[in-house]
This record gives C-alpha cells, structure tokens and sequence, in this order.
C-alpha cells in the first residue's frame, strides 16, 4: 500500500511571522491524522522557521527548489545539503514554474534530483504538459520526455527517495482541474513507463501526486483513482482551514 502525500507549495508567500502563524494554525487541524505524510514548502527565507514551528508535529518542511553541487562558487544556489542541515526532509524539483521563468530544464531537473537524493532528501518531481502541448495530443510525449531525462541515473535505490507530481501546467492556478480521469490516465501511464524504466514493484511503491487547482471540493474525487497517492497543492494550501480539509480527505 501506497501512503498518501499531501503536500502544500506555499510559493512566494508567507513572510516568517506568517509562516509561523500557519503553522501554528495547521498543527492541532491535522493533530491526529494517521496514514497521511504532510508536508509543507515555505519560502527559503522561511525554511528554518517552519522546521521549528512544525516540531513536535507530523509535518515535515519542503524546500521548493536547490542546486545540484554541494559547494563552490555559485552566487545566490543553495545545495541539497545546507536544506537537510536546515531540517528539510523534502525539496521539489523541476516545478513548472522554474521551468517557464527560470529556466530550468530537464537536464538540471536531473542533476539536481541525484544531488537532492545523495544529501538524503526525498524528492518532489514535478512534470505536466501546457495547454498547448494538451491540444496537440502530444500530453503524453513531454510527460515520458520529462521522465525519462529527469530519471536518468536515478537507481531504484534513489527512486525510493522519490515522489512524482502530475501538475499539468493550464491546471495550475487557473481553477480548472483535471477530471479524475484525465489526471488518473496520465497517472497511469507514468506508472508504465516507470515499470520499464525499472521494475514493476518499484513502480508500483512510488507515490504519484496530483496537482493542479486541488481544493477541499475535489482532493476526495480525486484520490478515489488508482493511481493517485496525493496532491502538491498551491493557493488552498496558504490557508490552514482549506489545507487541513485536504489532508482530511479521507
Ligand atoms: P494551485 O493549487 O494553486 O493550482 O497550484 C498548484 C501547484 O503549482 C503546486 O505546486
């Protein structure tokens, strides 16, 4: 059985005080939730703060992105490393957004994703198609490009390390969810793909979220599919009523 992961990208929001009072606010709403793995990414800035805040708590800190060399001269990159020596379990990598303002490509994604998984994080990989690509048909296409790139090199012994996320990039913030079916399809497939790329238990063991305009209205549709183990959630994951209803889905 695969443990459910409900995960919140607070993005570039919360300052230190806010992060503080989210977390204060979130804690005794998911006290006592079993069988969820919760997990929160705060700001950088914030990370240390939120590994404070949540202790004692079965929250666990994500970083939302980190570079893939552990020191040197590199201005203004954090290494896999510093976050776990921060108290990060987790970092996300290749979110669509560094991969459309940042630059970040399928071949960074990969380094950083071996250089996250040698520190001992566990990693939040994220893929999804545009609208455009989702029109073209070629959904599928990008997903086992993205996939395939991202993975090389990756061992099975690393892939335990590792969760993917599904966010198709015209679901992200835009209100417009992926039908459970459209989400469960793509899901499905990821997991294929992963049985070639390596074997079936392996496949069947790795967590693949959901994420994409995940709301407390839609998170239990959602994990009523197969291939659905979570959600990366972003804009209700800022609010403590709205992110506690989703780990509460069950
Ligand atoms: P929204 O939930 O705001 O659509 O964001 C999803 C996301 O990008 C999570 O990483």
């Amino acid at each position: 059985m695969r443990t459910p992961v409900i995960a919140g990208n607070w993005k570039l929001f919360k300052n230190l005080s806010e992060t503080r009072e989210l977390l204060q606010e979130l804690a005794p709403r998911v006290a006592g939730v079993s069988g969820v793995e919760i997990i929160v990414a705060p700001v950088f800035t914030a990370l240390t703060t939120a590994v404070q805040a949540a202790m004692g708590t079965t929250i666990r800190v994500a970083a939302q992105d980190c570079f893939w060399e552990e020191e040197g001269a590199f201005t203004g990159e954090v290494a896999p490393g510093l976050l776990k020596d921060a108290g990060c379990s987790h970092v996300i990598i290749g979110h669509s957004e560094r991969r459309q303002y940042f630059g970040e490509t399928d071949a960074t994604v990969n380094r950083k994703i071996k250089a996250a998984c040698a520190a001992g994080l566990t990693v939040l990989f994220c893929v999804g198609e545009t609208l455009a690509e989702r029109e073209a048909g070629t959904t599928f296409t990008v997903i086992e490009t993205q996939l395939r790139t991202g993975l090389a090199g990756v061992t099975a012994a690393d892939l335990q390390r590792l969760i993917i996320a599904y966010e198709p990039v015209w679901a992200i913030g835009t209100g417009k969810t992926a039908s459970n079916e459209q989400a469960q399809e793509v899901h499905a497939r990821i997991r294929t793909l992963l049985v070639s790329l390596y074997d079936q238990a392996a496949a069947d063991a790795l967590r693949i979220l959901y994420g994409g305009s995940v709301k407390p209205e839609n998170i239990r549709g959602l994990m009523g599919q197969q291939d659905i183990d979570g959600a990366l959630v972003g804009g209700a994951s800022l609010k403590a009523d709205s992110f506690a209803a989703i780990v509460r889905f069950q």
